[in-house]
């Protein structure tokens, strides 16, 4: 027997399948899907069994395989052909796309270990001559045959033994799984007509894809579980796509009381173990409900009926390193292997699939009303260019009003401010000198409390200084202002209330970001200041004022959908004001108050943010009317990025006739980790062999390690 195995090594020069000799005593554990240890070279490697064939081609004696490494299979059938799909279309290694795919634990290296308990079969034929203390436990069984050595700690061991001897009890060691989920309470929601209609439409229209696009708080969710339940009806499993920072306690209770046990949840709070577990559930078909954040996609259901992805607009989608995967993409390809559904959710689609659906590729589906008769929040905005006179640090007096207002009502306040830290900048105000990353070509941003400046980049951290390296005048002072001024500043103006703030340095730790959701939820704190975190997903009933103390700063990015971003996140943050009976209202500040992704908001005209982004796009020559590629070419010499840059655009220019080249230019970040690097865009609407052509660079280089090239196919960011 021999078989092709796929060595668990980063080396895009060894990404390729090798022949082993299977020795005769290892043939019957070794089937396609597990793992294997294997001589490579000098050392002992781990791989995965991909083929099992009769003959090889390679001409040498063949080398045999050491061990095999699991009695079930890791790599289904289907994931097998995945990871081959996945690899083709992102040019990515093919080990990294395998790799991708499964928890930690079951990579190479490190093992997870199963958890185990004791329990206690009681075996009724031998209860004769039974002592009162023998009765006593035997009586705890009733109508029980097994228990674990949890229900019977009362007894001491000894005890429990004597019956083992006996004959009366069996004990066995068996596997448990870290985390179990209980439904507690049910609920009987009625669906409104709209929300019947939604269903009913999804269930019987012959489109395999749908765009389910509802405003914030249509209920959308309760769709999503009315269809799950339809779909376990038949037999089949379901995958539930959220993004990573909405995967709450509040959402994941819903559908553990709706479901229980039956969900498996996989997300990155989770620990090591915790996932291996939740992984090996769904794998032998005790869970059939997957809940999860983007890797979730390649959960090892069998017969998938439904895939739902909630948000669907959300960057949170797209895998920013290799394998550089789009969800939606995959998602799309394991439902046509399954004949499954897809439905995706959102209050604003991308354009790209709002378009689709216009189309009727997708079959659209509307909720264009809250639940109950809940009106939107009604929107105002503050024009901070007249504003400003008036304003108290960042806070207009229209907004510091309407806070005082709400909090007299004893109601709670979400803040957002899209950027964390104390304030972005530190300039010197005499010569306008700012510090930048040695190693990222940014600017470094001010951290208050510890006094650092940090590159968000790559995390490069330097202690503030307060006088100016290059003219040496102690003038160096912060500019523009982050989370961190915001929650001080609050204080100054609302001393008796508690604040809570959420962005990435105050959720860093394991838990803390459901601490403080779970905190503002009881109503301990009556404002909740935060960045894009605290816009998606979490429903705070006594919320009914949120406040956006700057709309303008994503609008100000460097990058084509800017607008989009901005008018996206608006409307989320804004989705999360007045939620239940009480009227919610948001004020936004800006300087920008003519802009569309600000008005559009501000009139929740979702319709008319696409038509006039979608002229934009035509305009420019942008997605949805075209397609994108970044392609990175990097190297530590300079010169040779430049050379290898400039090479890679002749070659690529001669084969792809129908494509137009934006570069090759030096990336935005043209130094990162001191590595440099050329950027090249490539826009085409139609190009045939363009994969191809683009493999036949990356394997060009892959043997040459001076050089790294990175493809990136729908880049989320041109930088
Ligand atoms: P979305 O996912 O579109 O934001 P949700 O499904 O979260 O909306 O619904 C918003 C709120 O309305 C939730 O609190 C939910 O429990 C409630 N809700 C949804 N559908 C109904 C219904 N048919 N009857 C009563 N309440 C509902
Ligand atoms: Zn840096």
């Amino acid at each position: 027997m021999i078989v092709g195995v796929l060595v668990e090594l980063m080396n895009k020069n060894v990404d390729r399948i090798f022949d082993y000799q299977v020795p005769e005593e290892l043939t019957s554990k070794v089937k396609v899907g597990v793992r294997v240890r294997v001589p490579f070279a000098k050392r002992t490697l781990e791989g995965f069994v991909l083929e099992i064939k009769e003959t090889t081609d390679f001409h040498e004696t063949l080398r045999e395989i050491n061990e095999v490494l699991d009695d079930e299979v890791i790599l289904n059938e289907e994931l097998i052909a995945l990871g081959k799909w996945l690899q083709k279309e992102t040019l990515a290694t093919l080990i990294s796309c395998y790799q991708v795919m499964l928890p930690k634990a079951l990579k190479a290296g490190s093992h997870g270990t199963k958890k185990y308990i004791t329990v206690y079969h009681y075996i009724p034929d031998n209860n004769l001559s039974l002592t009162t203390s023998q009765k006593e436990i035997v009586a705890c069984f009733k109508d029980k045959t097994t228990l674990s050595s949890d229900d019977l700690k009362q007894f001491s061991t000894s005890r429990l033994t004597t019956l083992v001897k006996k004959g009366i009890l069996k004990k066995e060691k068996v596997e448990t799984y870290r985390l179990t989920y209980q439904k507690e309470g049910s609920s009987n929601i009625t669906l409104t007509e709209l929300q019947n209609k939604a269903v009913h439409d999804i269930l019987t229209d012959s489109h395999s894809v749908f765009l389910l696009h509802g405003v914030t708080g249509s209920g959308k969710t309760e769709v999503y579980i009315r269809l799950i339940e339809d779909t376990i009806k038949k037999g089949k499993s379901c995958i539930v796509l959220v993004p990573e920072i909405s995967l709450t306690t509040q959402i994941i209770n819903r559908f553990k009381n709706r479901f229980g046990g039956t969900i498996a949840v996989l997300h990155s709070a989770l620990s090591e173990g915790e996932k291996y577990d939740e992984y090996r559930r769904i794998a032998k078909g005790l869970a059939n409900i997957v809940i999860g954040a983007r890797s979730a996609i390649f959960a090892p259901l069998k017969n998938i009926g439904l895939i739902i992805m909630d948000e669907e607009h959300s960057d949170s989608y797209k895998q920013e390193n290799m394998p550089r995967y789009d969800t939606k993409q995959v998602a799309l390809e394991r439902a046509k292997y399954h004949h499954a559904k897809v439905v995706l959710g959102s209050a604003t689609p991308t354009l790209e699939s709002y378009t689709r659906a216009i189309k009727n590729y997708y079959k659209l589906v509307e909720l264009p009303s809250r639940i109950k008769g809940v009106s939107l929040p009604e929107i105002n905005i503050v024009d901070m260019n007249q504003a400003i006179k008036k304003a108290t640090f960042h806070f207009s007096l229209e907004l510091i009003e309407k806070m005082k207002e709400v909090l007299s009502r004893k109601e709670q306040i979400m803040l957002l401010l899209n950027r964390r830290g104390y304030s972005s900048v530190i300039i010197c105000q005499n010569c306008g000198f700012t510090k930048k990353c040695p190693r990222c070509d940014i600017t470094l941003t001010y951290h208050k409390k510890s006094n650092l400046l940090r590159c968000h980049y790559c995390g490069y951290a330097t202690t503030m200084n307060a006088t100016c390296p290059s003219c040496h005048e102690k003038a160096m002072k912060p500019l523009g202002v982050g989370t961190e001024k915001i929650e001080e500043e609050l204080k100054q103006l609302f001393p008796n209330e508690k604040v809570l703030r959420m962005d990435v340095d105050t959720t860093s730790n394991k838990g803390a970001h459901e601490k403080i959701i779970n905190s503002f939820a009881k109503g301990e704190a009556s404002i909740l200041l935060g960045t894009q975190m605290i816009a998606k997903g979490l429903d705070f009933p006594n919320v009914t004022l949120v406040g956006v103390i700057n709309a303008d700063t994503s609008l100000m990015l460097p990058d084509f959908r800017s607008s989009e971003v901005t008018f996206d996140l608006l409307n989320q943050v804004a989705g999360r004001s007045g939620r239940s009976e009480k009227k919610g209202s948001v004020i936004l500040q800006t300087f920008n108050k003519d802009h569309y992704a600000i008005f559009c908001a501000k009139e929740n005209n979702y319709k008319k943010f696409y038509m006039i982004e979608m002229k934009n796009r035509h305009m420019m020559n942008y997605p949805p009317y075209c397609y994108l590629v970044l392609i990175h070419i990097a190297s530590k010499d300079e010169e040779v990025a430049l050379k290898e840059a400039k090479r890679s655009y002749q070659v690529l220019k001669k084969y792809l006739d129908k494509t137009i080249f934006l570069g090759p230019v030096p990336a935005n970040i043209f130094k990162k980790y001191n590595i440099y690097r050329y950027q090249m865009i490539l826009k085409y609407k139609k190009q045939d062999n363009l994969h191809e052509v683009l493999e036949k660079l990356v394997k060009y280089y892959a043997s040459n390690n001076k050089v790294k090239i990175d493809i990136d196919f729908n880049p989320l960011h041109l930088s």
